[in-house]
């Protein structure tokens, strides 16, 4: 990173990360976007208005973007949070798509910090306030779905439309609509000190996205939650996937770590090198 005036700095950005609206959260941190630099450090970015973004502007996950950014002050003391000036974000070329090859070009940046264990992260966390890593669980035992509220609590809505946080190129003035459902992993770590029985609520943007698609296809909301379970469950954490949590904290609770992404490259064997992965989102 590069210093400039006032704090200012100028830097690049892998963009790994964009999470569902978590209603939890201090209302100027409604979602996470999240990426790594160019050396493979964590940083939050925070608010960014999308729909206030002209659409050169505009970026997807796993897309480089250069912009000035400001470390928080006040309220969010976490060591990666950055206060990004929005009229200078510029995405740089093309996103790095989801195609076997691609997943090393992804893996350098985004697996070049990892963590052994949300062990390790605590400890991090409790040494400098790190509060976002990637790990690699040792074994993800299930996908827990548990029935939520199915409206957003009106104040919170109420600032969700007022600052416009999320993505959509549409004319709808709508926030994304409230998941009836939280999910959450059960898995644990490859370290000792693990207890083997982590809940930890999944907050990926396409969590929500992959539930309503499936709603408007025609699901039932029970039905779009089971496609949740079998894509974040069977498919992103399968034996042929070699998958590491995007985890961070709630600024509102900073002792609470959630699942913001999945990395989920297919494992690798020598004779199958050239086995297309499907690419099963529209990632945004
Ligand atoms: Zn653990």
């Amino acid at each position: 990173m590069t210093n400039g005036d006032g704090g200012k700095q100028k830097l690049k950005v892998l963009v790994t990360v964009k999470t569902y609206p978590i209603p939890s959260a201090m209302y100027d941190e409604l979602v996470c976007t999240a990426g790594v630099t160019e050396s493979g450090d964590f940083i939050r970015l925070y608010p960014i208005n999308f729909r206030d973004l002209p659409f050169s502007q505009q970026f997807k996950k796993y897309q480089w973007i250069e912009l000035v950014v400001e470390k928080h002050t006040g309220r969010d003391v976490r060591k990666e949070s950055y206060r990004p000036d929005s009229d200078s974000i510029q995405p740089l070329g093309e996103p790095i798509k989801p195609n076997p090859g691609n997943w090393a070009e992804r893996a350098r940046y985004a697996l070049a910090k990892k963590a052994r264990s949300m062990e390790d992260l605590y400890d991090q966390q409790e040494a400098d306030r790190t509060s976002l890593g990637i790990f690699k669980p040792k074994k993800v035992h299930d996908l827990i779905i548990t029935p939520d509220d199915p409206e957003w609590k009106s104040s919170f809505k109420m600032a969700l439309q007022q600052v416009r946080l999320w993505e959509t190129r549409t004319a709808s003035k709508e926030p994304p609509r409230k998941v009836p459902f939280k999910f959450h992993y059960h898995f644990e770590c490859d370290d000792q000190r693990c207890k083997g029985n982590h809940r930890m609520m999944i907050e990926d943007w396409e969590v929500g996205a992959l539930f309503w698609r499936q709603v408007d296809k025609g699901a039932s909301h029970e039905e779009a939650a089971a496609s949740v379970k079998q894509k974040f469950l069977d498919e992103l954490c399968g034996p042929d996937k070699d998958t590491y949590f995007f985890v961070g904290t709630i600024l509102a609770y900073p002792k609470t770590w959630v699942v913001i992404g999945v990395f989920w490259p297919k494992i690798q064997h020598d004779d199958e090198s050239s086995n297309a992965q499907m690419n099963l989102f529209d990632e945004e």
